[in-house]
């Protein structure tokens, strides 16, 4: 039996693509081999990869203006290669924190560019600072946010975005840990980018969205491995590809299609992280530091009454089959990653068992 696991990445994936996985492990699509150990140039392969870009082409709406970049490297690569794509030396660039991993773009973003700070730097914050004080620079090439912060479960949100949107400037969002979990307009964005390890597919590959007349611009010294034109002009086979990741990447692409697209699964996950939600503020046991208005669907940070019953808790809920709840040290308490792949019977089997160890121990 599969638990429950609510891992912020590597991530469960949907157990029918896993069961669909296992099944063709040995002999996929009858060449006798497995997926894993065919030449990524092969006619079966060079299909499967088509399929798969198609198949998220159509998922996530993406233009014909726009193309798909699959990469080695994680979402943290693209910290370095995004400014190093964008901009030349002496350039200025706005950024907007809003957690860990926007500090961690920034700091990279800081070896190539200047780096305009909008807003926000605080360590961990708990709400996106308020789009009165963000401050933009008259001259930057681009406008960086990361529209959920994984850690500690701050999104943001549609006000947000379209305060950023209205600055006119090519806008790059790191969607690692939202990509997919609603319906978004892809045409608004520049450049969007995830590491595939939460609502994609398993770790080792990252996807890039990005605009055609941003690529082509990278600096002179810039790695032939960090340009966007290497793998636009390679479809993204400059190299080898991380091939089973890729592989299962387009199994979780045709799972969404089968339940209806991405519209269909934002309706769940809505449902989801609402009723975690409401359980966790009608409590006077759990409590969430999150701004109501800013919390994430995909992270739902949650604390104890103290350090002891959150380790109870940990313990126990390992226990009921209901994994890796533990929140990220540098924030403490809980986290439930709720992504695209948890089923809502998981987020009720989490509230019954919260239920129950409040009852308990309260
Ligand atoms: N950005 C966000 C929002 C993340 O949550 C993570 C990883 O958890 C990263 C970037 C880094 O991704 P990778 O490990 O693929 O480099």
């Amino acid at each position: 039996m599969r638990s429950f696991n609510f891992s912020a990445g590597p991530a469960m994936l949907p157990e029918a693509v896993m069961r669909k996985a296992q099944a063709e492990f040995l002999d996929w699509n009858d060449t006798t081999m497995s997926v894993m150990e065919m030449s990524h140039r092969s006619a079966d392969y060079m299909a499967l990869a088509h399929q798969m870009e198609a198949d998220l082409r159509e998922i996530m709406a993406i233009p014909d203006n726009y193309k798909v970049l699959f990469v080695h490297g994680g979402a943290s690569l693209q910290f370095s290669a995004i400014p190093m794509n964008l901009t030349q030396p002496g350039d200025t660039v706005d950024y907007i924190d809003t957690g860990v991993w926007s500090s961690k773009a920034i700091k990279e973003a800081r070896r190539f560019v200047n780096v305009n700070l909008v807003a926000g730097g605080e360590s961990n914050p708990t709400k996106i600072p308020d789009a009165s004080e963000w401050k933009f620079s008259d001259d930057a090439k681009y406008i960086h946010i990361c529209s959920n912060e994984t850690i500690t479960g701050l999104e943001f949100q549609d006000a947000q975005l379209e305060a950023v949107f209205a600055q006119g400037k090519p806008v790059i969002a790191d969607m690692s840990s939202n990509i997919m979990c609603r319906q978004i307009d892809v045409s608004k964005y520049a450049m969007i980018y995830a590491g595939a390890q939460k609502n994609i597919g398993p770790a080792g590959l990252a996807i890039l969205i990005v605009r055609d007349d941003l690529i082509g611009h990278e600096r002179e010294d810039c790695p032939t491995l960090m340009k966007w034109s290497t793998y636009a002009e390679n479809e993204s086979m400059f190299n080898t590809p991380n091939t089973w990741a890729w592989y299962l990447a387009g199994l979780v692409f045709q799972w969404i299609k089968e339940l209806g697209g991405i519209q269909a699964i934002e309706a769940i996950n809505q449902r989801k992280a609402q009723k975690l939600y409401d359980y966790i503020d009608a409590s006077n046991f759990y409590h969430n530091r999150i701004d109501p208005s800013e919390r994430s669907w995909m992270n739902v940070t949650f604390e104890l009454p103290s350090e002891e019953m959150n380790a109870k808790f940990l313990e126990q809920s390992k226990s009921a089959g209901l994994l890796s709840l533990k929140g990220h040290r540098a924030f403490g308490g809980m986290r439930a990653s709720i992504y695209n792949a948890m089923p809502e019977e998981g987020v009720d089997a989490l509230i019954d068992f919260m239920q129950s160890f409040a009852l308990q121990h309260a």
